[in-house]
């Protein structure tokens, strides 16, 4: 029998402290599961958060982290039907441990994509994209022209945001703390479809809707918090929305009394488990998954900046998440 290598962990800490490469047997895929080689799985900021405990999802012990992949169907158990050898697959729900070699999973916790599709964009399909089209359709009725404003505009949503807006005819605005590659960083966001991108001073000091004639934004959205989060809800149009969906410097939102009260501002928030949880077998998800994957394979969608490694080199890869800064020069 084959060996299984997993990224497993008992207790709660930092992730190069408490998770373990650990070898077990592999076992053969029961009636209804399904064995999988996993091809590529990535690191989102949940995960990492989920292993210190400061995730408002709780594994049972021990855990393999990660909740994404792309993997192959390698054998199934003799009463699945929607799944055969040689598929590529992804979950279908959060929680299963994708930091694996291989693993057994439930034939229903499992969806199939087309092997056309690139491993990074397939194995970063279900949380990014997801909430960045969601984030998109369901809070304002967009039309083409209009606009919308986010910070964090290089973070994996962002990237997503700005590629859905153009498919789409969106016009989108993209904030990003400044760095000494800024002016290439600029420039990857727009050839993404961003209609502009400034930093953190620039839209501060910036006329920038009215030089360019840019409608105002009718929506917002936040990763940030703190000040960034109030000097986007600024720029809303009257009874625009700000939607929360990230809290990357661990500072509160706070709204501007002016904004709530004469321009009729609206702050909500968004988390795409629960979404996913609402709306499990719904036509609306199915619909999604597969507008999804028709714009990556017509190239008009890619997967966010991202780096290859090997199972064994977990610790690199933790580090660089950790500390990635969305683009340098990768
Ligand atoms: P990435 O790791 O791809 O990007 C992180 C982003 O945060 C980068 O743009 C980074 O900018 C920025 N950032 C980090 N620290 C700070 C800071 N102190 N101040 C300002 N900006 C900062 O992340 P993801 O796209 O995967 O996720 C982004 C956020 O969205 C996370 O908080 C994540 O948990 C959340 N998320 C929420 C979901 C939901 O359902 N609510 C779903 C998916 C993600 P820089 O390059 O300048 O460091």
């Amino acid at each position: 029998s084959k060996v299984v290598k997993s990224l497993k962990y008992s207790k709660h800490g930092e992730p190069v402290e408490v998770i373990e490469l650990v070898e077990d047997q592999l076992k053969n895929p029961k009636e209804y599961e399904v064995l999988v080689k996993v091809l590529a799985a990535p690191i989102n900021p949940a995960d990492i958060n989920t292993i210190q405990g400061k995730y408002p999802v709780k594994p049972t012990f021990p855990a393999v982290g990660g909740n994404e992949c792309v993997a192959e169907v390698i054998s199934v158990g003799k009463n699945v039907s929607k799944l055969t050898t040689g598929q590529h697959v992804i979950p279908f729900t959060t929680g299963l441990g994708t930091w694996t070699t291989h693993a057994i999973f439930a034939e229903e916790d499992l969806m199939p994509v087309s092997n056309k599709i690139g491993l990074a964009e397939a194995a970063t399909l279900t949380v990014n994209p997801c909430t960045a089209y969601r984030m998109l359709k369901d809070f304002v009725e967009l039309s083409p022209g209009d606009c919308v404003i986010q910070n964090g505009a290089n973070s994996a949503v962002g990237q997503a945001v700005h590629q859905l807006c153009k498919s789409w005819d969106i016009k989108s605005v993209g904030i990003v703390r400044n760095r000494p590659d800024i002016a290439e960083l600029k420039k990857y966001l727009k050839s993404l479809g961003a209609t502009e991108v400034l930093t953190e001073e620039e839209i501060r000091a910036s006329t920038m809707f009215k030089e360019k004639q840019l409608p105002r934004p009718r929506l917002a959205f936040n990763c940030v918090g703190g000040k960034s989060a109030t000097e986007i809800s600024r720029h809303l149009a009257d009874k625009g929305v700000m939607v929360t969906y990230g809290g990357m410097s661990r500072e509160p939102v706070v709204a501007s009394t002016a904004a709530l009260i004469f321009k009729d501002i609206a702050f909500h928030g968004f988390w795409m488990t629960r979404w996913s949880k609402e709306n499990y077998n719904s036509s609306q998800r199915t619909h999604m998954f597969s507008e999804l994957c028709d714009l990556i394979e017509q190239g008009k969608f890619v997967a966010p900046v991202h780096e290859m490694v090997p199972l064994q080199k977990f610790k690199d890869a933790v580090a660089a998440a950790l500390d990635f800064k969305g683009f340098a020069g990768k």
